[in-house]
């Protein structure tokens, strides 16, 4: 009895004290920048009793992470002035550059791809691509020079990429022919999601979504719910096809002839190529999403997928551990791997913003 009397102060302070502090609230944030060409957004979820000081937090985080984008920007971009890459594309032909050592590990992961598709995914590509000129900020809307194309194929097909690299990280490159170029398109925002992921991860932030175009991490949940993303109908740019609700953290990539392209007496060209022909791949496949282990190589391997169709696609992603793909093929079919998270809507339903 004495013992419970002396003890009930500091339980009366306890329960006060609970009593007065604020209930946790749920925050969430969502940032938009335009970088790579394409709407870059980071959306957070925190529970928190100080939301004023989380959201002041998160803003720093987010523009680090922002900020680390822009830096990946600045070493992979073809189109953007004096990046390596745009150095190594204005240098001579047939002679090793040096090169970044980032850039250099981001160009061994995509030769590995390379090697594995049988060329189906190609960094080398950019005579081709900019001539197509989907990228450009009027993208193209008629067919280019068929007799340019002709030449550009030809001398694409005479030589390609060749790394070097010693242990003193000396990194070299070099272009074969005047038909190859060095464009990253397919990988460094896959790259540039990583990196960015990273920054949020280290800093502590544990609920989050990153999408840029096609490209998307996700992250935590939001209380005791999932992240719910939909992913948009090729053909019904209002509409979701499939809904991919991740219980653990998600990198996904998705391709498709639907994002760039003209259409000139009614056929669709796009800017997805196949490097054999350097013309719009027709494997079959109009829109394929990509899971992997990191963003790099869901992006990759979309674009890789899309050029390849789907038996050659889902022979290929066999060799790479922990990814899963869905597709949809021209006929309106529907595929999907085993491991695949997400579902498929029949019929689609009308997107949320
Ligand atoms: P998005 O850039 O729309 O997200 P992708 O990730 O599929 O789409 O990448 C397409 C980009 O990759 C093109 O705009 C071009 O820069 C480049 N590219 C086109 N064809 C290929 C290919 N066969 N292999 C590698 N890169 C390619
Ligand atoms: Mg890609």
């Amino acid at each position: 009895m004495m013992r419970l009397h002396r003890c009930l102060p500091g339980l009366l302070i306890l329960l006060l004290w609970i009593g007065c502090s604020p209930a946790p609230q749920p925050v969430t944030r969502n940032t938009t920048q335009m970088q790579m060409g394409t709407l870059v957004s980071i959306v957070t979820w925190e529970l928190t009793v100080q939301p004023d000081q989380w959201r002041e937090q998160e803003a720093r985080i987010v523009g680090d992470a922002f900020r680390e984008m822009a830096r990946v920007e600045s070493i992979m971009s073809s189109h953007k002035n004096a990046t390596p890459v745009q150095h190594v594309n204005a240098g001579p032909r047939g002679t090793l550059q040096p090169i970044p050592s980032e850039l250099a590990g981001l160009l061994r992961t995509g030769l590995e791809i390379t090697r594995l598709s049988n060329g189906a995914f190609d960094m080398g590509l950019q005579p081709l691509t900019s001539l197509w000129g989907f990228s450009r900020d009027d993208p193209a809307s008629h067919l280019p020079d068929i007799a340019q194309l002709n030449t550009l194929v030809e001398q694409h097909h005479a030589g390609g990429l060749t790394l070097t690299g010693d242990t003193e990280g000396e990194y070299r490159i070099r272009l074969d022919h005047a038909g190859t170029g060095l464009d990253l398109g397919a990988i460094a925002k896959g790259y540039a999601i990583d990196q960015a992921a990273q920054v949020l991860d280290r800093a502590g932030v544990r609920n989050y979504i990153i999408t840029a175009g096609g490209d998307m991490r996700m992250a935590g949940a939001k209380g005791n719910r999932s992240w719910r993303v939909g992913i948009q109908h090729p053909r019904e740019p209002a509409m979701v096809m499939a809904v991919v609700e991740p219980h653990a953290t998600l990198a996904m990539a998705t391709s498709g002839d639907y994002e760039r392209f003209f259409i000139q007496d009614g056929i669709r060209y796009h800017h997805i190529l196949d490097p054999k022909t350097g013309w719009p791949a027709r494997s079959g496949i109009i829109a394929v999403s990509v899971q992997a282990p990191n963003n790099a190589l869901a992006d990759a391997l979309s674009t890789t997928l899309f050029v390849l169709g789907a038996e050659a696609g889902l022979a290929l992603l066999e060799k790479f551990p922990g990814c899963e793909a869905y597709l949809v093929l021209e006929d309106g079919t529907h595929k999907k791997t085993a491991g695949f998270v997400g579902q498929r809507l029949d019929p689609p339903q009308k997107k949320v913003q």
